[in-house]
C-alpha cells in the first residue's frame, strides 16, 4: 500500500498559518481552513482539465496553492498577496505540511501488523523523509520516494513504478491513498494502482473511486476494523 504525504498523513500546520496571518494584523480563522484545502485541490484540476496535463511542478504549484487556500479562507487582495508570500518564507525554513493527521500512526501500524509492505510516494522537495521521520511515521514504511530525488512527479507513472519495484509489489495488488484527484488518482490509475482519495474536506462528492475523510477509514475499507480517532 502507498500513500501520498501531504494532505494524507500529514496535513498543513493550520495554527502555523494563522500565527503568519496575525503577524500581518491579518484575520483568518484557522479552522477554516482545512474546508478551504477543498477549493485548493480543486483548482489544482480546473487547472490541469483546462491544459490536459498539471501544469508545473510540486514548487511552482505550491504559491498558487496557498493563494486558492487563503481566498477559501476569505483572505483576499493585498492582505493575500503579503500572506502568501510570509508563508512561501516560512515553508521554506519549515515545511508547512509537517501535522499528521490524528490515526496516521495508528492505522499505519495496524496495516503493517496485518503484513503489509508500506510506502510513501510524494512530490516533495527532498524533505519527505525527515517530515516522516520527525512525525514518527516512517518507522512502519518500507520505501519513502520523494520526487525531488527521482527527477519525476506523479501523476507520471514511473514515480509509482519505481516505489513499486522497491516493495516488490505488484501494481494490481496495490491500492495508493492521495488527496488531489489530478495528480493522485489519475497518477494511481496511470501505473495501474486502485486509487483512494482522502477528501478530508468533503470537496469531492463527485470522485469516481473509494473515498474516505481521514486514514483511519482506510482500515474499515479494508476490513480491518478501526481505530479510535478524530481530525
Ligand atoms: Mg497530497
Amino acid at each position: 500500500m502507498l500513500f501520498d504525504l501531504g494532505g494524507v498523513l500529514v496535513h498543513l500546520d493550520y495554527a502555523a498559518i494563522a500565527a503568519e496571518a496575525g503577524a500581518l494584523g491579518v484575520a483568518l480563522d484557522a479552522a477554516s481552513l482545512p474546508r478551504a484545502e477543498g477549493r485548493a485541490r480543486r483548482a489544482i484540476d480546473a487547472r490541469a482539465g483546462a491544459l490536459g496535463c498539471v501544469p508545473g511542478t510540486d514548487a511552482t504549484r505550491v504559491p498558487s496553492y496557498f493563494e486558492d487556500l487563503l481566498e477559501g479562507a476569505g483572505v483576499s487582495g493585498a492582505a493575500r498577496d503579503a500572506l502568501v508570500a510570509r508563508l512561501e518564507a516560512h515553508h521554506r525554513d519549515r515545511n508547512l505540511w509537517r501535522v499528521p493527521f490524528a490515526c496516521a500512526r495508528a492505522t499505519l501500524e495496524c496495516l503493517h501488523g496485518a503484513g503489509m509492505r508500506l510506502g510513501v510516494v510524494s512530490n516533495a522537495d527532498g524533505r519527505a523523509a525527515a517530515i516522516l521521520r520527525a512525525t514518527g511515521l516512517a518507522a512502519w514504511l518500507d520505501v519513502i520516494v520523494d520526487s525531488h530525488f527521482e527527477g519525476v512527479e506523479k501523476p507520471d507513472a514511473e514515480i509509482f513504478r519505481r516505489a513499486l519495484e522497491r516493495l516488490d509489489v505488484a501494481a494490481d495488488a496495490a491500492l495508493f491513498v492521495g488527496d488531489i484527484v489530478s495528480i493522485d488518482v489519475v497518477g494511481a490509475r496511470n501505473a495501474g494502482l486502485r486509487p483512494v482519495l482522502l477528501d478530508a474536506a468533503g470537496a469531492y462528492e463527485d470522485a469516481d473511486c473509494a473515498r474516505i475523510a481521514r486514514p483511519g477509514e482506510l482500515l474499515g475499507l479494508l476490513g480491518l476494523g478501526s481505530v479510535g480517532e478524530v481530525a
